[in-house]
């Protein structure tokens, strides 16, 4: 049956007595989204021109694509290639409303989100918050080192790295040069993998152009990984052919390892190794983030929300979870589906459906993920596949990653941008722009970190 479109929408202006964030009024049940990553753009995508008003919160205003981080941080591409407005994706949405907000609490007995605007009621609840870098407790990690989750953290790898090898320039002193030079990745999945890889051909085809006073032999990189193997969610075939690939770079990996102390200075690991190393890139894990509000008792491992197969969140009636924040536990997926962004989209597509039907109390099936395969890159000519049995690597496969990622980013102009810098860095090993825009210091950046986190705190305790 085909959707019936929406046109005409009264748009005055009325809030309800809870309400001081202002939006149109309309007769429609309001659906509000937290979060507008790949899960809560596909749930709009889905909900657009439909009888219902959506309003998506987002801290940011821009989706941003999560897998081209690295590309960014090692100069391969500009930010605004892979981040894209929420208005302009949103032109001619007539019942879709976006509000820059950070949703501090949610207050389910009254069905009011709090941001850090103002408060709002809604009649369903959908979060979409992702997950934030997890450091597993290491205080001294977490101040010293730059996660990379979001694109401020890419620009602030980007600004490490250069002003780093400026500094290492400059320096007189040897084993400050050797610290200044070192890059330390921590973790073998996907990301680090292809930090990984992003690095060490800066290292061979940048460095000795720009920086003629070294030797490319200056620039180490280690890859750093607990588990026995890299790309551990994927085929054996795939991590042997990745680990390959990264020694045929000159990547140092270490596998078994882990990472127990960094002062900024020096890495120290749990075998009693350490370097020196004032680049540390930790891509080891994630943890869900979501705002105050939920009963303990619905989160589980990771921070996740557990959600029943429907994705509504465990002992609510109107509140669901989608994306890397959902864990739908199931016998089948006792862990929850993978955090990656193919779960995220199906899950925002099917409770798009589901939402449309409950409105119209019509029955609906549970949800289930189809497995799409994974890919991943090493480098620019290199990349290793895991497609349902078919298990594959090297140059065709990274011509596939790059049509599979091209196609994903949001926009015909990113999409351009992003073809014609890759087209460009084909031919050339020519990286974008390497420029020092503005000061970075590791020191005042976990002191914004930390006195965001304040910030949210005390709100909390002021409401
Ligand atoms: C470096 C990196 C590389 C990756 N590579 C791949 C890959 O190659 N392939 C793959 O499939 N997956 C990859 N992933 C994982 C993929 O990006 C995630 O699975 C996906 O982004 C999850 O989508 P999401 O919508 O759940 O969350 P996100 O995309 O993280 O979106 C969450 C959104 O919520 C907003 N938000 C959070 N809290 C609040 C709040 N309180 N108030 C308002 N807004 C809020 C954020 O600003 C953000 O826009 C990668 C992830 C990273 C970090």
């Amino acid at each position: 049956m085909e959707d019936k479109p929406i046109h005409n929408i009264e748009s005055k202006s009325a809030c309800k007595a809870t309400d001081n964030i202002c939006l149109p009024d309309t007769h429609w049940p309001r659906v509000v989204i937290v979060g507008g990553g790949f899960a809560g753009l596909a749930l709009v995508e889905k909900l657009k021109h439909k009888e219902v008003q959506v309003v998506l919160f987002d801290k940011n205003n821009f989706h941003q694509f999560q897998p081209l981080l690295y590309q960014v941080a090692t100069s391969a591409l500009e930010p605004d290639s892979i981040v894209f407005p929420f208005r302009k994706q949103f032109n001619g949405y007539k019942n879709v409303v976006f509000r820059l907000a950070e949703v501090e609490e949610i207050q389910p007995s009254s069905n009011v989100v709090k941001t850090n605007k103002g408060n709002i009621h809604y009649d369903y609840l959908v979060l979409a918050t992702g997950t934030t870098t997890n450091f597993f407790g290491m205080n001294t990690v977490e101040e010293n080192s730059l996660g990379m989750k979001d694109i401020r953290d890419s620009l602030n790898i980007r600004h490490m790295m250069l002003q780093n090898l400026e500094q290492a320039a400059i320096t007189c002193d040897d084993e400050e040069r050797d610290a200044l030079t070192n890059f330390v990745i921590v973790g073998g999945g996907p990301a680090g993998v292809e930090m990984a890889g992003a690095l060490a051909e800066f290292c061979k085809y940048i460095l000795p152009k720009d920086y003629p006073e070294y030797s490319s032999s200056i620039m180490n990189i280690y890859l750093i990984e607990a588990g026995k193997e890299l790309l551990s969610t994927m085929s054996n075939k795939a991590s042997s052919k990745t680990l390959r690939y990264l020694e045929d770079l000159n990547v140092k990996v270490l596998l078994n390892e882990s990472v127990t102390n960094y002062d900024g200075n020096k890495v120290s690991t749990k075998s009693g190794k350490t370097f020196l190393a004032k680049n540390l890139i930790w891509t080891a894990g994630v943890k869900g983030q979501f705002p105050e509000g939920i009963d303990a008792k619905h989160v589980v491992r990771g921070n996740r929300l557990k959600t029943d197969p429907f994705l509504m969140v465990e002992g609510y009636e109107n509140i669901f979870a989608i994306g890397d924040i959902a864990a739908v536990i199931t016998e089948n997926t006792p862990k929850g589906h993978p955090q990656v962004a193919q779960t995220a989209i199906q899950q925002g597509k099917y409770l798009g459906k589901v939402l449309l039907k409950l409105m119209k109390n019509e029955g609906v099936k549970p949800f289930e993920y189809k497995d799409k395969g994974a890919l991943a890159t090493v480098g620019k000519r290199k990349a290793v596949a895991d497609l349902g049995k078919f298990k594959f690597g090297g140059y065709f496969t990274w011509l596939l990653w790059s049509i599979v990622h091209l196609m994903s980013i949001s926009g015909f102009r990113n999409r351009l941008m992003v073809g014609f810098n890759w087209a460009v860095s084909y031919f050339t090993y020519e990286k974008s722009n390497r420029l020092i825009i503005r000061n970075f210091s590791k020191a005042s950046n976990s002191k914004s970190i930390a006195n965001s986190q304040t910030a949210v705190k005390n709100a909390s305790v002021n409401d």
